[in-house]
């Protein structure tokens, strides 16, 4: 499964935005935390009650200004009637019951689809009879909230995710173990090359694409086989469809990939080999990395790049410039085309997944901790010298470590970021992110708990 996709679906002012900000809080700052990346979000993934969703504002989705509200509001309309698991209507309980809403609800109604009709801006219990016209819609069920005062919103949220799937529990020990297919997905701008890679990889590797139903709404996965290890492409079959374009098929493309993200087990990153590296691009990248997934970038259509030496030179400097941070990322040159490049992506493929499942042994893990500590101790933090005294791996995929110290509050960001690049020194770690906890603890005896 790929995340279920919620759409907030209403005529300006409603509320939808305000809505969205609502549920969405912390996980839209995460999103938007990466340096340089435009603030015009109108898509986060949301947590509510243990299940995990992408919520959209469909306010966001035009860009176009235009006064055709007909327009915008039917461009809403068929993106969540298309891609939405669900759908939340939001009308105005104080603007009242609108001719607008009647044609929204008509349309919303003759879908399969979940909806939830909700009258926004009942901000009292006194205002509650304002909802009662909108039962004139024939409506089953209404939900009145207040977006702004926090009002009846964790009632229609509980509501709305009851029927979504429980999480898979992540990184489970047994689950990586076994010999479940390593999932890629392959996200990008749009025309980067997306789908001409996976077609290029099933040429290559001779299989045939089974007749499941090219029509679904869902990804498609696509099996292939890689060193005798299974693997499964996750396509994003909405991606294929043609006919819409600019800005929509922009954000449109940016959710998917989100939503492809949150199952998969590393991400190839498409980007144009020769142009500078996008926002969306950045945001993708930090959107795998935060959510833990292996990550390669591959520069794709280098058939059409120049190659000389200088060339290649301001690239490589845009590219560190933007990865900064993230140097751990491995990067490819290929053609989809050509195909230049394809066994550099397996190859690549191979050794994340390899990485990502790496465990190191407790004793050279802290020997390795020993020497980082010797050779550059953590600088003074007022007048308790910070300690530490030994580390264990905790799980795979990303790889997590747990750090003992005498005080984990006073670690400096900057510190962690030694120990984890030390460690990247110790193991190949490319691709994956890895993490550092640290817990506080008294004494090094590793047999107490
Ligand atoms: P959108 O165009 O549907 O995204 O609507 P916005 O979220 O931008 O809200 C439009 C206006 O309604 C803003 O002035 C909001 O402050 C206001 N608003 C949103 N939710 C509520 C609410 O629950 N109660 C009241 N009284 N006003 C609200
Ligand atoms: P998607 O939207 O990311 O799935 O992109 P497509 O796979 O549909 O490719 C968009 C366009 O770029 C198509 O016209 C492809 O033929 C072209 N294309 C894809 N990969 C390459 C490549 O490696 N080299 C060249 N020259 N063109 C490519």
């Amino acid at each position: 499964m790929t995340l279920p996709l919620i759409a907030i679906v209403g005529r300006p002012n409603v509320g939808k935005s305000t809505l969205f900000n609502r549920l969405a809080g912390k996980n839209r700052a995460l999103v938007q935390a990466t340096p340089g990346v435009t603030r015009d979000l109108h898509y986060a993934p949301v947590e509510f009650a243990g299940k995990r969703f992408m919520l959209v504002d469909t306010g966001g989705l035009s860009t176009e200004h235009t006064d055709a509200l007909t327009h915008e509001v039917n461009l809403q309309v068929e993106f969540a009637i298309e891609e939405a698991a669900a759908i939340i209507c939001l009308m105005d309980g104080r603007g009242g019951l609108n001719p607008e809403d009647e044609d929204v609800v008509d349309k919303l109604r003759r879908t399969k689809k979940n909806v939830f009709w909700a009258v926004n801006k009942i901000d009292a219990a006194s205002l509650e009879s304002l909802t009662f016209e909108f039962f004139r819609l024939g409506v089953e069920k209404l939900y009145s909230i207040s977006a702004r005062e926090k009002i009846g919103i964790k009632a229609l949220m509980e509501d709305v995710v009851r029927e979504f799937p429980e999480p898979e529990s992540e990184s489970d020990e047994e689950h990586e173990s076994a010999e479940r297919p390593v999932r890629v997905a392959f996200v990008g701008v749009p025309n980067v090359g997306k789908s001409s890679s996976i077609n290029r990889i099933l040429g290559e590797k001779r299989l045939i694409v089974s007749d499941l139903p090219g029509t679904t709404r869902d990804a498609i996965d696509v099996p292939f086989d890689l060193d005798g290890k299974p693997y499964v492409l996750i396509d994003t079959a909405g991606l294929r469809r043609k006919g819409k374009a600019g800005k929509y098929l922009e954000k449109l493309t940016a959710i998917k990939a989100l939503q492809a993200l949150d199952r998969t087990d590393i991400a190839v990153v498409l980007h144009e080999a020769g142009q500078p590296i996008t926002d969306q691009t950045m945001r993708i990248i930090s959107y795998a990395e935060e959510r833990g997934r292996g990550v390669i970038l591959a520069l794709n259509k280098v058939d059409l790049a120049k190659t000389d030496k200088k060339w290649r030179r301001r690239i490589e400097d845009d590219l560190h410039r933007r990865l900064s941070g993230l140097e751990w990322i491995p990067v490819i040159t290929m053609s989809a085309r050509t195909g230049e490049g394809i066994q550099d992506l397996f190859s690549a493929l191979s050794e994340v997944r390899e990485n990502q499942l790496r465990r190191l042994q407790t004793g050279p893990l802290n020997r390795y901790l020993e020497g980082a500590v010797a050779h550059h101790g953590h600088p003074s933090a007022g007048s308790k010298p910070v300690k530490f005294y030994y580390m264990s791996q905790i799980k795979v995929r990303p790889p997590i470590f747990v750090v003992f110290t005498n005080r984990p509050a006073a670690i400096h960001f900057a510190y962690r970021r030694y120990l984890i690049n030390r460690l990247r020194d110790v193991a190949s770690f490319d691709g994956t992110p890895i993490r550092l906890i640290f817990k506080g603890r008294q004494r090094s005896d590793p047999d107490k708990t």
